[in-house]
């Protein structure tokens, strides 16, 4: 049977490369990947042949770098707990669930950062999508970390427990500081781990060609994350200008996470010092992440979802609001989802729209100033050029 090349029409264009919208353009497609980008007059069209996208903007498939599927993100810390201590058959139902509404708001990738009984391991989803795994993160034994990771203790080598999954692994998460105190701003948490220990990490995921991100709030925590070579860090908050300044010369990435953060101030029972707190690191952050965009750090969009009030999805239309609150335009926003993230990933084929990429891409309506907003409803998903049924 042959296969015949499918082209679909938009009124505008963020393909994830360029810093310009393009307007008026025909993309073809052919065997699921896009073998054709033309700029057209709709006039010219026939309308027969061609999908029409009239009045709607078009985009790559987005990445979220960072999640945690094995929970939803509810706010109830009852079911958290139990969230936490569920069998494989009511995580796989969770996850099921989590991978549906990232398809629902056209997220068509994710990179996990752990799980406590490393049950994502297992999952495979029924749909197509991307996950890269890391099963259980890596944290030092009584510290912060037991509900998604396993603990590295004294007489553990750190790439002996690398080592042991290495063949269903995608990269390896590691944590490398506590998180916010909500009752001393900006209070500096130790490193869990040393330069030492951390490079050894490092040095042992690369060996088998695993990534390493790298959870660590803090000046200290950070420096010592970079110093090892990791590739990504996450969170970040207070790591300072040295410290962003280094990321961007060392081409590391950087993983804000700020919506966790508004998600306490929306969902979490505060006493009036907590919620001021919680509001001063959010904008503390955004400040930050203003101050990366100046020195070119390169930003990789994630959500922390399945953290406390961070629900899969919705979250990640949350935290491109807040990167434009930081003061990114909308195709920089789209970028730090697309293709940086690809980047990241290592997944080569999503995160642009160009020829030879794989036509995955969503078109949500109205010019491109509105679509961050549209994607709460997007028109149409197309994954490796089939239209996905939503
Ligand atoms: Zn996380």
């Amino acid at each position: 049977m042959k296969i015949k090349d499918i082209s679909v029409f938009c009124s505008w264009l963020i393909d994830g490369l360029s810093d310009k919208i393009q307007e008026n353009v025909l993309l073809t497609f052919k065997n699921g990947f896009i073998s054709k980008i033309e700029s057209v007059k709709k006039e010219d069209l026939s309308i027969d042949s061609v999908f029409d996208f009239s009045n709607c903007t078009i985009l790559p498939g987005f990445i979220d770098s960072h999640v945690h599927l094995f929970m939803s993100g509810d706010h109830v810390l009852e079911n958290r707990k139990v969230e936490q201590n569920n069998d494989y058959n009511k995580t796989k139902e969770i996850i099921d669930n989590n991978v549906r509404k990232h398809i629902k708001r056209g997220i068509v990738a994710v990179r996990d950062a752990g799980d406590n009984r490393g049950y994502t391991l297992n999952y495979k989803p029924q749909i197509p999508f991307y996950l890269n795994k890391c099963g259980k993160a890596l944290y030092k034994e009584g510290r912060y970390g037991n509900f998604i990771g396993t603990p590295v203790s004294y007489y553990d080598l750190i790439s002996e427990l690398i080592l042991r999954e290495r063949n269903k692994i995608n990269h390896i998460k590691i944590i490398n500081s506590g998180i916010n105190s909500l009752t001393e701003f900006g209070k500096e948490t130790k490193p869990q781990f040393n330069e030492q220990e951390l490079s050894e990490a490092v040095f042992t995921a690369k060996s088998i060609g695993a990534k390493v991100m790298v959870h660590a709030n803090g000046r200290m925590p950070v420096e010592i994350s970079i110093k090892s070579g990791c590739h990504s860090i996450e969170h970040g908050y207070f790591m300072g200008i040295d410290n962003l300044k280094k990321m961007a010369d060392f081409n590391i990435f950087w993983v804000p996470t700020v919506y966790p953060i508004k998600a306490y101030l929306e969902k979490g029972k505060l006493s009036k010092l907590e919620s001021d707190n919680a509001a001063r690191i959010l904008e503390h952050q955004l400040e930050q992440i203003f101050q990366a965009k100046r020195l070119g750090v390169k930003i990789a969009l994630g959500t922390d979802s399945g953290s406390f009030g961070v629900l899969h999805g919705d979250s990640f239309i949350c935290e491109l609001k807040l990167l434009l609150n930081a003061g990114f335009s909308v195709v920089e926003a789209v970028k730090s989802a697309t293709i940086n993230a690809s980047i990241l990933l290592g997944l080569d084929e999503i995160g642009s729209i160009a020829k030879g990429k794989q036509a995955t891409f969503i078109a949500v309506k109205g010019h491109p100033s509105h679509s961050i907003e549209s994607l709460q409803n997007i028109e149409a998903l197309y994954i490796r050029g089939c239209l996905h049924d939503q």
